[in-house]
């Protein structure tokens, strides 16, 4: 690729935010939060624990072990979400949006890491999603479909029209966010379905397709889910990311795993990218010449969803070739970030 002329050497933007962010607990949690808020003014921190965050009571108190991880100095605040499941009772609403729950995610059972516990069918959870759209809690969504007779590679096209097609029918003014989009489907989906309606969008489906997880031999450290798409596939979020649109805005879904665990015979799914995120998502704008629309995806779009102001703060990037560092520790494990080992050309100063 190119470099055009007149192309910036730093950059710099409204301090960003994640709207997609696993942070674990205990150990891990110490040694993740750091390289979030080192780039990002907030996150949404995914509820998926085990067992997973079902309550105001217990949203509040993985609030405070997450801020107990913030280095001094930095300023980071963790917005927080709720585990849907068949069982969680309405009047669970009302606590979680008096003590600041921003969302609730709904995993189909089984779609991914720690989704046992998720919805079996969507009809079981409409009280409880009729008291989030009157208190304006988002309903955040991993969509796919979990029937085993459909192929993973189309699992999210096939869930937009079995539920998300029905669900934002029968609650027209419910904020739901498609969450980690992966499809070309997907993105022409969210681009026209209204003002209710959004998707967050990873990094690494910005600048991979699924031959990465495949070349040279299996490649675990790029193993997601949903799992990474034909080049088509790619380029329509490419297009929609850097489309200007309020609809489409950053979560990194960045999901820490002990690397022995993800280079495994049943290796774990999620990239590791908070550490570099910011970088990624530049260098995803920078291939296709459209930096300029980076801090509307990574900065505005999200928090207006979200009905939150804007960071005020600034971050600056420079264009410097430098190299990600293969490991980092994890509690008694590494972490082995995405493109560990390998050059980044943007760098946060
Ligand atoms: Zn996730």
């Amino acid at each position: 690729m190119t470099r055009p002329a007149d192309a910036p050497d730093t950059l710099t933007l409204i301090r960003p935010d994640d709207w997609h962010l696993h942070v674990r607990d205990g150990a891990a949690l110490e040694a993740v939060v750091p390289h979030s808020a080192r780039q990002m003014g907030r996150a949404l921190i995914m509820p998926n624990l085990r067992p997973p965050v079902t309550t105001a009571q217990q949203a509040m108190a993985y609030r405070e072990r997450i801020l107990a991880a913030v280095p001094a100095g930095e300023t980071f605040e963790p917005v927080m979400s709720l585990y849907l499941t068949d069982k969680l009772p309405p009047e669970e609403i009302a606590l979680a949006a008096k003590a600041g729950v921003r969302a609730l995610k709904l995993y189909p059972a089984g779609a991914t890491t720690n989704s046992d516990a998720g919805v079996t069918d969507i009809r079981h959870t409409y009280k409880t999603l009729e008291a989030m759209q009157k208190h304006g809690l988002l309903l955040l969504i991993h969509g796919e479909v979990t029937d085993p007779a459909i192929d993973l590679f189309d699992r999210e096209a096939v869930f937009i029209d079995r539920v998300m097609i029905p669900l934002r029918r029968d609650f027209p003014e419910l904020k739901i966010v498609f969450e980690h989009l992966t499809t070309k489907e997907g993105a022409d989906y969210v681009r026209d379905a209204g003002p209710f309606t959004a998707a967050t969008i990873t990094a690494h489906h910005l600048l991979y397709n699924r031959n990465a997880i495949f070349t040279g031999g299996i490649r675990p450290h790029y193993y997601c889910l949903p799992v990474l798409k034909r080049e088509i596939h790619r380029l329509a979020l490419v297009d929609a990311a850097t489309s200007g649109s309020a609809r489409f805005f950053l979560g990194t879904d960045s999901a820490p795993h002990a690397a022995q665990l993800k280079e495994h015979a049943f290796g774990c799914a999620g990239c590791y990218t908070a550490s570099t995120a910011i970088e990624l998502y530049a260098e995803a704008f920078d291939s296709v010449g459209q930096l300029d629309k980076l801090e509307g995806f990574a900065s505005f779009h999200g928090p207006d969803f979200y009905a939150l102001p804007r960071n005020t703060d600034t971050i600056t990037l420079k264009r410097e070739a430098w190299t990600v560092p293969e490991t980092v520790p994890y509690g008694d494990a590494v972490l082995k970030p995405l493109r560990g080992g390998d050059t980044l050309n943007w760098k946060l100063v």
